[in-house]
């Protein structure tokens, strides 16, 4: 199995909450069928007893050397994050905004640019810090049970806790930066804001005169083939998976628990509600992350 199977039936691009999963089912054909139905195995730790799941997800933990974590909006919510610029956002359900996050939209009207400017603008004077959830990761590469981290936020909080950004793929791009659309030249996004700051309501990138546009991943724009062959590689390699945060309903990037499942990895889901992959899962935890995840790989049970 790999992301082929997922990128044909999602057209290799972020998809819309629960769409995602719908498509692969009716136009993935049957090796898509694969991982939703027959690699399904009898989960019997579902979080009827709390406690006794982070016990088993603790000592599933304690045992793996190459730990694949994914993470979803769930896992910044307690920093005071909405949901409104990823997949699965609230932009998404406001066609007015969801022409700020697509990329033709984007392109082609300076005037969705310049309120996406505005937006960015507004967000950035919220403070937004890294919270327990965050750190708590970042146990894990202390340990050097770490392979990777796959996030589809877009926030950069997980470099910003401490972590590695070597050992981080940032699947739907990041906030942080800003990319010229024409030459493909980066810059901090604080530097462009002050440009809006200063009066200029859709800065142009000053080596080419290009668009700039924050290094998300825009709907209409196909994910970083490097970024997924790298997730992919990861999932493969794992001998655990831990989703975090993620309704496991944004495909492709979602394929690399079923992924990590086939390759025989542990999975264990960490989200406040049910996820798409929950039968997969060895141990499925529901709960508040930034409560849960400190007792599930911390030091102190
Ligand atoms: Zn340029």
């Amino acid at each position: 199995m790999s992301f082929r199977d997922f990128c044909r039936c999602a057209s290799g691009e972020p998809s819309k909450k629960g769409v995602g999963s719908r498509r692969g089912l009716e136009a993935g054909g049957p090796q898509a069928m694969v991982y939703v139905g027959a690699s399904a195995r009898q989960n019997p730790f579902m979080s009827a007893d709390l406690e006794e799941s982070i016990a088993r997800a603790r000592a599933l933990i304690e045992g793996a050397r190459r730990i694949v974590v994914l993470t979803g909006a769930g896992i910044s919510t307690d920093s005071g994050i909405a949901d409104f610029r990823g997949p699965q956002g609230l932009w998404t359900k406001n066609p007015e905004a969801e022409k700020m996050a697509n990329i033709r939209y984007y392109m082609t009207d300076p005037e969705v640019r310049k309120r996406s400017w505005q937006i960015k603008l507004a967000g950035a004077e919220q403070e937004r810090r890294p919270n327990a959830g965050h750190y708590a990761l970042l146990e894990l590469e202390k340990r050097d049970q770490l392979h990777t981290l796959i996030t589809q936020n877009v926030d950069g909080l997980h470099v910003e806790a401490g972590m590695n950004p070597d050992r981080v793929i940032e699947i739907h791009g990041t906030l942080r930066e800003v990319v010229c659309m024409q030459c493909d030249q980066r810059a901090p996004m604080e530097s462009a804001l002050e440009r809006v700051r200063a009066g200029e309501s859709d800065p142009p990138c000053r080596s080419c005169g290009g668009i700039l546009k924050s290094a998300t991943i825009s709907f209409g724009q196909g994910l970083v083939a490097e970024d997924l062959a790298n997730s992919e590689v990861a999932a493969k390699e794992c001998d655990l998976m831990f989703a975090i945060g993620t309704t496991l309903g944004v495909y492709p990037i979602a394929g690399v628990v079923p992924i990590a499942h086939e390759c025989g990895g542990s999975v264990i889901i960490l989200n406040a509600e049910a996820t798409e992959m929950d039968r997969l899962a060895d141990v499925n935890l529901r709960g508040s992350i930034s409560e849960v995840l400190p007792r599930v790989v911390g030091g102190e049970g």
